[in-house]
């Protein structure tokens, strides 16, 4: 049997948000925490050097200030860099490792003052009261598992277009799927790793038949994972407020008002008002 390759030389991620560096250690637990460690993962993680940046300008789409995860830097960097536009145009330059401490060395540029830090303390301070999206994120996950028959899923089930666009660019999504090839000649087989979604078909399929048959499982799946049962797989949310699932929805779902919407009108703890599902979709509730 042959093994694939492990990556060559190092490799060093460049201008990384805080969103993503919470992302990065959901990741790692996912994929390092568990009993099973992903080799492939393991491999290419191991040396990564981490320069990341304090967002000063957050986009129209970002709500990292709900889910707690910006837009400051706090952790799991090499280096982070501040850009200071106060008159004086000047990279503020902190260390967070040994191997940033170096790298600092090799660069040279003058020690940081006191009324540098206040510069890029001010920016960030500045970005977190411009995000573009807010969600009250308290007790998402029990307001999602008492909302499993919530009308709004009927909503934006309508309008999802199962396209997985949301699954593709979010930064904590981890599904794969597995496929063996063989030649015709039955002399060599390959078995090959590729990306996969909820949102396919193929996703939920078990002997007989797809358990999330409809678009409405398939997005509730999507929404009751990555805010309400990643909390009991892995102790955290699974969103870091990044916005991109918004930003790349053809159709303009956007999570933040999903959830809004399910809070506004909550199931929760009034049995008179309990809401069912369309008729002939019980088998669609399994999740
Ligand atoms: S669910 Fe959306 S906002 Fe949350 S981490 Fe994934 S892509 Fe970002
Ligand atoms: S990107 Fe939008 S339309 Fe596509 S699967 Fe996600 S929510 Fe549905």
């Amino acid at each position: 049997m042959e093994e694939e390759p492990g990556p060559r030389g190092a490799v060093a991620f460049l201008g990384v948000r805080s969103c993503e560096l919470h992302a990065i250690a959901i990741q790692d637990r996912v994929l390092l925490g568990g009993r099973h460690t992903d080799r492939d993962y393991a491999a290419r993680r191991g040396e990564v050097f981490v320069i990341a940046v304090n967002c000063h300008e957050p986009g129209g789409t970002c709500f990292c200030v709900s889910m707690n995860t910006g837009p400051a830097v706090r952790e799991g960097y090499d280096l982070v860099l501040s850009e200071i536009l106060d008159g004086e145009h000047r990279i503020l330059l902190e260390a967070g490792t040994p191997r940033g401490v170096e790298v600092l060395e090799e660069l040279g540029g003058r020690a940081a003052e006191a009324s540098d830090r206040a510069a890029g303390r001010s920016a960030v301070d500045g970005a977190a009261d411009r995000m573009g999206r807010t969600v009250d994120a308290a007790d998402l996950r029990d307001l999602l598992a008492d909302n499993l028959e919530h009308p709004r899923w009927d909503e934006v089930a309508q309008r999802c277009l199962s396209c997985g666009n949301c699954t593709m660019v979010c930064p904590t999504c981890y599904c794969t799927s597995v496929e063996d090839v063989s030649d015709l000649t039955g002399g060599t087989a390959e078995r090959w790793r590729s990306w996969e979604s909820c949102f396919s078909l193929d996703h939920s399929h078990t002997h007989g038949g797809d358990v999330r048959a409809s678009g409405r499982s398939r997005y509730r799946q999507w929404l009751t994972h990555k805010f309400g049962t990643w909390h009991d797989q892995f102790g955290t949310s699974g969103c870091v407020g990044c916005g991109r699932c918004v930003t790349w929805c053809p159709v303009g779902i956007d999570v933040t008002e999903e959830l809004t919407a399910i809070r506004a009108n909550s199931a929760a703890g009034d049995p008179e008002t309990l809401i069912r599902g369309p008729a002939g979709e019980a088998g669609d509730d399994i999740r």
